[in-house]
């Protein structure tokens, strides 16, 4: 019989398990037994819409075995079994490939870090065992078949017998090492500590054949099967009756992340509906987060019994990085699962989650601003995504969520803490957009409201602006771009502006012209200190959002009306008056020169390039 290969990326992992340094090899056996219980979950999801099956609760267990002599340790399940074709896609690939995005190879080297990183599922037996073969018979199939493998050269699979449905792994335990002593897998006292610590709350029973000494009598030994694990669902304990730890331990089994979770939330409700939760803020951001192939959505039990995987109606899509599940006992079962999704309870119980869950990031906030802020990284983008989203209905929902970069705190603000901040005679909340903080540093828009000791937020999502086009204000403090037309600063210089106007009309209108189609209008500035020029725009699209407006696949070429603002008393100035007085080619390269450099203090693209730098050896020459 021919050996078949290991797809590549189940090959490198597999290596990586079989030379394993990872100094928690035991969790090969909370794997081992969260599959058998999803296969077992898998019928008991069945029979709930398949009227033929009858799910006879006692009937489904998992089973351990181990045995010395033959130095094998059997993992049995009654659940759902493969068919050949799925011992082949789920065993010979791995089923997340995505979880495999390995960065480079030094990761794959420092393996300890990886194997952190991800559920390492179904190979992690490879850690302890130098073979494996699983015996297995899927539901409504006839046939059995063996699979078998010994690491990385490949498996075989070929028909066996079976008689009943399910699946047996048996593993072939390493014999012991300098470092490490694999015969603790074969110890009835360790094997039970391994599954009270991860597995306790497997909703089947964990069985394991316990021999026990009566009295001194070492002859009258019996053996009794034990259930190993209390099956009470985490969720239906008792708050106080669970550590950190616990929560964690859950966590990973349930393979909610790679990470550990920032934080988790338990709720239990009891009142117009009745529903139980463990909710988690995960730590990093999925890989495939930001992407349209990320799906939310909490996992939903129908009194302790999980029937869907993934229920989207839970979670709005700005916490859609929150894990877990809600089990509650008030859903109708018996109507199709599309009702399901409508249903009145069902909406209740997401009201209620959403409020939970923004009312412990608040908390998170004050009480433990560094995981806040941690959380912030990987998620307030979505955060302000939903500020953003549907016209901005949940708006007061996240406005207190929010952080921005603070020009004068040097670091994340809430707007709160802006607002109260604020000095006695300013009248907005002022932000500047860009790339990022150095550059918006930089800008020269920045200048003048820098000068009269406000504050700046600064914006360098891409969304950021649009999201508070649609907050509009915060406590009744207008937002306002450092680049907008008029920055509503009454100031004493504005008197000077004026007449200084009035003084240039005919310049600014000449070089409104040389800039025309590219310019509203030329105008001397209020707020430029020692730059010279800079852009400015009017009405509603500033320029950052025409940036991104034009990124987009079907834009609809929509420009901000921009403003050149020249400084009157920049000696540049001087030179434009010179210019316009007695020569005007000079004029013409001045304002196309001007006009170039706004652009990419912007971070435009200057429409020709080459006649920017011709015009430069022109002014040199
Ligand atoms: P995951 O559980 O995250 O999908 P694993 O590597 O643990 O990844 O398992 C791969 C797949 O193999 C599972 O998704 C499941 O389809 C199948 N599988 C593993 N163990 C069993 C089992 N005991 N019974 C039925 N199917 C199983
Ligand atoms: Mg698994």
């Amino acid at each position: 019989m021919a050996k078949k290969q290991f797809k590549a990326e189940s090959k490198r992992l597999l290596e990586m398990m079989i030379n394993s340094i990872y100094s928690q090899k035991e969790i090969f056996l909370r794997e081992l037994i969260s599959n058998a219980s999803d296969a077992i979950d898998k019928i008991y999801y069945k029979a709930l819409t398949d009227d033929s099956l009858s799910f006879e609760k006692d009937s489904y267990y998992i089973k351990i075995t181990p045995n010395k002599e033959a130095r094998t340790l059997t993992i049995t399940d009654t659940g759902i079994g493969m068919t050949k074709e799925e011992l082949e896609s789920n065993l010979g690939t791995i089923a997340k490939s995505g979880s495999l995005a390995f960065k480079n190879e030094n990761e794959m080297r420092d393996g300890q870090d990886i194997i952190g990183q991800f559920g390492v599922g179904f190979y992690s037996a490879f850690m302890v065992a130098d073979q494996v073969s699983v015996v297995t018979k899927a539901l409504g199939s006839e046939e059995a078949y063996l699979w078998e493998s010994k690491g990385v050269d490949g498996y075989t699979i070929k028909t066996c017998e079976k008689e009943d449905i399910g699946t047996e792994i048996t593993l072939k335990i390493k014999e012991n090492s300098e470092d490490d002593s694999y015969d603790d897998y074969l110890e009835e006292y360790r094997l039970k500590t391994i599954i009270k610590k991860y597995s306790d709350f497997i909703r089947y029973p964990i069985k394991m054949d316990v021999s026990s000494t009566e009295g001194n009598n070492k002859d009258s030994e019996e053996v009794t099967e034990e259930v190993i694990n209390s099956m009470v669902p985490i969720w239906r304990k008792n708050k106080s009756e669970l550590t950190d730890e616990d929560y964690e331990n859950f966590y990973q089994e349930k393979h909610y992340g790679f990470d550990k979770p920032l934080k988790h939330i338990h709720i239990s409700v009891d009142g117009a509906v009745r529903f139980q939760s463990i909710l988690y803020i995960p730590e990093q951001m999925p890989y495939d987060y930001y992407t349209k192939e990320f799906e939310k959505g909490l996992e939903l039990y129908s009194s302790g019994v999980l029937i869907m995987e993934k229920c989207a109606d839970l979670l709005p899509d700005y916490f859609s990085f929150v894990k877990g599940l809600v089990d509650s006992e008030d859903l109708s079962l018996n109507i199709s699962r599309e009702i399901l999704q409508h249903d009145r309870q069902l909406q209740l119980i997401a009201k209620n989650i959403k409020k939970k869950i923004k009312s412990q990031l608040i908390s998170l906030l004050k009480e433990d601003r560094e995981k806040y802020e941690k959380f912030y990284q990987s998620f307030g983008r979505q955060l302000k995504y939903g500020v953003y989203s549907d016209f901005g209905k949940d708006k007061d929902i996240l406005e207190d969520l929010l952080l921005f970069y603070s020009s004068k705190e040097k670091k994340l603000v809430t707007l709160e803490e802006y607002v109260s901040n604020m000095k006695e005679d300013q009248k907005y909340i002022f932000y500047a957009s860009g790339e990022n903080n150095e550059r918006i540093e930089k800008l020269p828009q920045t200048e003048l409201v820098a000068e009269k000791g406000y504050e700046i937020l600064y914006f360098t999502d891409e969304v950021d602006e649009f999201a508070i086009k649609m907050l509009m204000s915060y406590k009744d403090k207008q937002f306002k771009s450092v680049s907008s037309g008029d920055l509503g600063l009454e100031d004493d210089i504005d008197k000077d502006v004026e007449s200084d106007s009035e003084e240039y009309k005919e310049l600014f209108n000449h070089m409104k012209e040389i800039l025309s189609g590219k310019v509203k209008d030329v105008k001397i500035s209020k707020r430029l200190k020692s730059h010279p020029v800079c852009l400015t725009t009017e009405g509603e699209v500033s320029i950052e959002m025409e940036k991104i407006l034009q990124a987009m696949p079907d834009n609809q070429n929509i420009k901000a009306d921009k403003v050149l603002e020249i400084n009157s008393t920049h000696v540049v100035f001087q030179a434009l008056i010179e210019a316009f007085e007695s020569d005007q080619d000079k004029l013409n390269l001045y304002t196309n020169l001007l006009y170039n450099q706004a652009l990419l203090i912007e971070g435009l693209p200057i429409q020709d390039p080459v006649e920017f730098t011709n015009d430069m050896w022109k002014l040199m020459a």
